[in-house]
């Protein structure tokens, strides 16, 4: 992609009321604008990236044998009437014509479970696990943060439907691996601790994944032994490690990027959805939920992974893998730029390339660092001297000449 035809353009003025790094940085570097308090405009750098975060989960659930499908966002409100949450305080209704009522999912229990219910009807139709990665929504009383809380934001949604609660459980425990996989594969693996939160009224517990950092909004208290920790709202009943009965917890500030619950039959009791077993006994389904959100995500990558000059992304989500730089007006330095661009994309290297004419020197390198592409490569009449490009990391690595015609491949 050609800096010069890129939709959405660096700004310097940071955006009079962003209230955090990521929305600060995010909307200087040209990857989303917001609309309203909780609600973003994804431009095509932050776009790529949300995609890639989605694409990383969608490869992982695929793994785990659950199949994608995509449920509306507008459902009507007599499911939730069903399920006795249609006055949840942060459920967006709406009014159709003729009077009809509808609201706007916060989650899709209310869809999902009289779904599958209309394709099961035997043990042998179960266990089945279906996602989606869909835009949420909610009101949201305190909407702010940037990406980090919004009242429209994208979630990857599971769902997984059960003959036993020792099916469920296994499932259960295997998604917890899966969920580290994701986090590991976005760079935050070191960061996401499991939590133990509460269950609700059908299990002991649900299980958050909570990423460490001063912006966080909630607090948990961490065994420095297991590396895992007990949510706030349990710690009065539950201030021991959950794993090794450890009684020294430390506070610290985290976000909440995953949230796994056991639901039990809360939601297939509502619609009635049940099974015959092998015996021709009629049971209840036995159902669990599996939340992440990506744009949640892409808000707490910039949080964690940022410098004073801007955003550093891990390579795994970064809008393009190498940023080329060409500086000066020299037109044998545009050819060899020109060139490298060429070779770059033939290799299937994902390449931003800056071939601004009026945009300065200074300019070019400190929009670099803002958008945080891993590696950039400059070429420069200095550089084209020697033959070479210069190839620097954005995590701060020394920069290095790399003669030219080695460049495509040392980055492909
Ligand atoms: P929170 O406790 O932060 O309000 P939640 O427990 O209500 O979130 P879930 O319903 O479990 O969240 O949603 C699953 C995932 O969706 C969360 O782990 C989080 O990553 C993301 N998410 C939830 N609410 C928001 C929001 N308002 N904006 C962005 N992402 C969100
Ligand atoms: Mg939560």
């Amino acid at each position: 992609m050609r800096y010069s035809q890129l939709f959405g353009k660096t700004t310097k003025n940071a955006p009079a009321d962003a209230e955090s790094v990521n929305a600060k940085l995010l909307t200087q570097g040209g990857f989303v604008l917001k609309q309203m308090a909780g609600v973003y405009n994804y431009l095509p750098l932050g776009l790529r990236v949300l995609t890639k975060i989605q694409n990383i989960i969608r490869e992982e659930m695929n793994t785990a044998g659950a199949q994608e499908i995509l449920m509306p966002a507008l459902t009507q409100e007599e499911n939730y009437d069903t399920t006795g949450r249609s006055n949840l305080e942060i459920l967006f209704h709406l009014e159709g014509a003729g009077g009809s009522k509808f609201v706007l999912n916060q989650s899709h229990e209310e869809v999902v479970t009289p779904l599958v219910q209309t394709y099961s009807f035997s043990y042998r139709d179960l266990p089945v696990a279906v996602y989606q990665i869909q835009n949420k929504f909610r009101n949201e009383p305190r909407a702010k943060s940037g990406l980090l809380r919004g009242r429209e934001f994208n979630m990857k949604d599971l769902y997984s439907f059960h003959t036993s609660e020792e099916d469920l459980n296994t499932f259960y425990e295997k998604m917890q691996g899966v969920y580290f996989n994701v986090y590991q594969r976005l760079g935050l693996g070191e960061r996401v601790v499991l939590a133990f939160a509460s269950g609700g009224s059908f299990s002991r517990y649900s299980h958050e994944f909570q990423a460490l950092s001063d912006v966080g909004e909630d607090t948990i208290f961490l065994c420095k032994k297991c590396n895992v920790a007990v949510n706030k709202e349990i710690i009065d009943e539950h201030n021991f490690c959950p794993q090794c009965n450890n009684v020294d917890l430390v506070p610290k500030k985290a976000i909440e990027v995953g949230n796994i619950f056991k639901l039990m039959t809360r939601f297939s009791e509502a619609f009635g959805f049940k099974y015959t077993d092998a015996a021709g006994k009629v049971q209840p389904v036995i159902m669990g939920c599996y939340g992440l959100g990506p744009s949640r995500i892409m808000g707490t990558l910039v949080e964690i992974f940022h410098d004073d000059k801007g955003i550093v992304w891990p390579e795994t989500v970064a809008p393009f893998k190498v940023h080329l730089v060409v500086l000066g007006a020299d037109v044998e330095v545009a050819e060899a730029a020109e060139k490298l661009y060429v070779e770059l994309k033939k290799k299937m290297v994902e390449v931003l390339f800056d071939d601004r004419e009026k945009a300065s020197a200074g300019e070019k390198l400190s929009d670099a660092d803002l958008i945080g592409i891993p590696y950039r490569i400059l070429v420069s009449k200095k550089t084209l001297a020697e033959k070479s490009a210069e190839l620097k990391e954005r995590t701060g690595a020394a920069a290095r000449l790399v003669p030219l015609s080695r460049v495509a491949g040392e980055l492909s």
